[in-house]
């Protein structure tokens, strides 16, 4: 008989590792739930999977067109995905979770680190958008701390667009929290704030809030205006999203 306790707390104890790794995009959620099922995956290491798009294709119509989302979630993202996975098999990866997988980016390959943003950084993306409405703004608790930390919601919005354009080339701009302060910037390539990469100058923390300016995510539409895109993207955020990830 002791020996089945002690199988059951074995069991037990790693149902609980996998369900505390586990943030709300951790893709194990399901199997984290059932002991037996976790038992049989540990301790292989996870694997990337695209999130169901919350919305139609066409949703976000008229900011960001119907096709741009069809191609951006189906054919880029989707690669993201299938090659971050090919990069982990490869580098035989025993990362358990995003979490461990974005604090050990400096032993990891440039197919690891750009497709694993890649797959990151959509799977957020899609979340923090919904359907738009010309007056789209934050409330409540969100409201409150942008107002604390940028002054107003005018403001808010002037920085995080001077994030957004004054990338250069391909890159995502961001709303973090490094510990309870707000903070906005930008990152280059599929890169995001949950790298470890130390250094001066590179944004780390929780994203909040991101946006994709690499022209795959607007050439269409918007052809080079980036401006009109960014200015566009705003009446489509999801800010029951952001608010859901601030704390
Ligand atoms: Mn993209």
């Amino acid at each position: 008989m002791k020996t089945t306790r002690r199988k059951f707390i074995a069991d037990s104890a790693k149902a609980t590792l996998l369900t505390v790794v586990g943030g709300p995009l951790l893709i194990e959620s399901a199997v984290a739930c059932s002991p037996t099922l976790a038992n049989a995956v540990q301790p292989n290491p996870f694997t990337f999977v695209q999130v169901p798009l919350p919305y139609a294709y066409a949703a976000l119509e008229p900011y960001i067109d119907a096709q741009t989302m069809e191609i951006h979630y189906t054919k880029h993202h989707t690669a993201y995905i299938k090659n971050v996975n090919d990069a982990l098999v490869a580098e035989k990866s025993t990362a358990i979770s995003e979490e461990a997988f974005f604090s050990s980016m400096a032993t990891r390959s440039a197919k690891a680190r750009n497709n694993g943003g890649g797959a990151w950084n959509h799977n957020f993306f899609w979340q923090v958008m919904r359907p738009g409405t010309e007056e789209n703004q934050p409330t409540g608790k969100v409201l409150e701390a942008l107002v604390a930390s940028f002054g107003s919601i005018e403001k808010f919005k002037e920085q995080f667009t001077q994030a957004a354009m004054t990338r250069f080339g391909s890159g995502w701009a961001w709303l973090v929290s490094d510990k309870g302060k707000l903070m906005i910037g930008s990152t280059p390539n599929q890169d995001n704030p949950l790298m470890d990469f130390a250094g001066e100058g590179v944004l780390k923390g929780k994203p909040l809030l991101a946006l994709d300016v690499w022209e795959h995510a607007y050439y269409l539409k918007y052809q080079n205006k980036r401006n009109e895109y960014v200015a566009n993207w705003w009446k489509v955020v999801n800010w029951d999203e952001v608010a859901k990830r601030l704390n």
